[in-house]
């Protein structure tokens, strides 16, 4: 038993499943999952002391790879100065100047610790604006664990509210309309019969929670029309899409300017700061300006926000989103030539510093899609990367990420292991 397997039993007893969130306990791909002590630059290392290639980076912040230099330095002076005040900061108006800068749409923004509390704000603060109660959201997209968003659709129905957690209250879920992605037809139609109530749609303009699904452009502009014109409040969920797909997000990816827009991620660097901002008309409805009531005794807190800025600031220099989305097409490129040439049925997609990889025939663009993924031969795959040192994410239904700290050299070395590894599929 090596060292991972014997963290992991011991986990259990402690920690339900062994784990702080459900997808680090490797249920869909088996096996122990890897108790990591130390990351540097593009590579991070388990308790056994193997090195790994990383490809989740904490899940998309780590976008300038682990332990950069500035950032940690900046911490060090921070985490001196004092852990938290739960006063005003001078570090809160410097993020939040710099966030309305790269984020033209966000006129006001207000912080927070995760962007579970980012989405369970926006919507509170979308039906405290328009006096109305009813949300839409889209089949796989995720907005974090809030009772109201903890919704799934069936294939592609209309769903009304069928909670797809146990323990949230039907009652809490009646309001949540659950549409399909990329389908502005039904969106439509939706607006059509119950336009009157709906307070707003929330949607990842690209979606990262389904593996990676972007967004046409003819659906997310449908959502804005929509909105505009039946009172509702947009909101970009860009957690994951924010500073990683663009310097401006999705939003100018897409050229759509949203109502209310939700920050996480790389907002804070690797530490815990999210946000959601927007039309000040709208945000100023807040506490304590206005009626909605939202607070944190952590929010803005000092040590996670010169994290965040400091980011911020390191990710503006020129040519980063140009380097870094040439490193996610350089693999993706590869990785799809590595498994035509051995006859594995795959695609890849990228946007930024984000990719999916499918084990699919075609490139996925609703949750239907990407529910036909090959998850057995998926899961032969990631196991084999992961024992040639290269931590990719361990479920078809997540995306990847690539930092600026990934060299061609880093790139070319999990393109040359993943080449071996689909060349053992193909044998078996
Ligand atoms: N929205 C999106 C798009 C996300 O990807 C996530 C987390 N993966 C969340 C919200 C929730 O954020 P957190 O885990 O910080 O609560």
């Amino acid at each position: 038993m090596n060292r991972n397997d014997e963290l992991f039993e011991r986990a259990q007893i402690s920690i339900p499943g062994g784990v702080n969130s459900p997808v680090r306990a490797f249920r869909s791909v088996g096996g122990s999952p890897r108790f990591m002590n130390r990351a540097q630059g593009p590579y991070m290392w388990d308790v056994t002391g193997k090195r790994y290639a990383d490809y989740i980076l904490s899940w998309g912040p780590m976008i300038l790879g682990h332990g950069n230099p500035e950032v940690l330095r900046a911490v060090h002076e921070a985490v001196d100065a004092g852990l938290t005040f739960g006063t005003a900061t001078e570090l809160e108006i410097q993020i939040a100047e710099e966030i309305r800068r790269l984020v033209p749409s966000i006129e006001s923004v207000r912080l927070v610790s995760s962007g579970t509390e980012a989405g369970m704000s926006a919507i509170r603060l979308a039906c405290g604006y328009t006096g109305r109660n009813k949300i839409i959201k889209f089949e796989g997209c995720y907005h974090g664990h809030s009772d109201r968003l903890l919704v799934k659709a069936g294939s592609g129905m209309l769903t009304f509210g069928h909670p797809s957690s146990a323990g949230v209250p039907a009652g809490i879920t009646n309001d949540t309309i659950v549409l399909e992605y990329n389908n502005p037809a039904q969106l439509e139609e939706t607006f059509k019969e119950l336009g009157d109530q709906i307070a707003g749609v929330i949607v990842e303009a690209v979606g990262g929670n389904m593996n990676m699904v972007k967004g046409t452009p003819e659906f997310i502009h449908a959502i804005r029309d929509l909105c505009t014109k039946y009172g509702a409040v947009m909101i970009v969920d860009e957690v994951m899409t924010g500073f990683r797909v663009a310097l401006g997000g999705a939003q100018s990816v897409y050229g759509v300017t949203p109502d209310l827009t939700m920050l996480g991620k790389v907002v804070g660097g690797g530490m815990p700061v999210s946000a959601f901002g927007g039309r000040r008309e709208i945000m100023n409805q807040i506490a304590p300006l206005g009626p909605v009531y939202q607070a944190g005794t952590l929010s803005g807190n000092p040590v996670a926000v010169t994290a965040g800025l400091k980011t911020l600031q390191l990710i503006q220099e020129p040519g980063f989103y140009d380097r870094i989305t040439a490193t996610s097409k350089r693999l993706t490129e590869g990785l799809t030539k590595a498994a035509a040439d051995n006859g594995i049925p795959f695609t890849a997609d990228y946007c930024g510093g984000m990719f999916g990889i499918y084990f699919l025939p075609e490139v996925p663009h609703r949750f239907a899609d990407v529910m036909k993924s090959d998850d057995k031969l998926f899961g032969r795959w990631f196991h084999q990367m992961l024992d040639a040192g290269c931590y990719f994410a361990p479920s078809v239904f997540e995306a990847g990420f690539v930092s600026i700290v990934h060299t061609d050299e880093v790139i070319d070395q999990t393109i040359a292991a993943a080449r071996d590894a689909f060349a053992s599929l193909r044998a078996a």
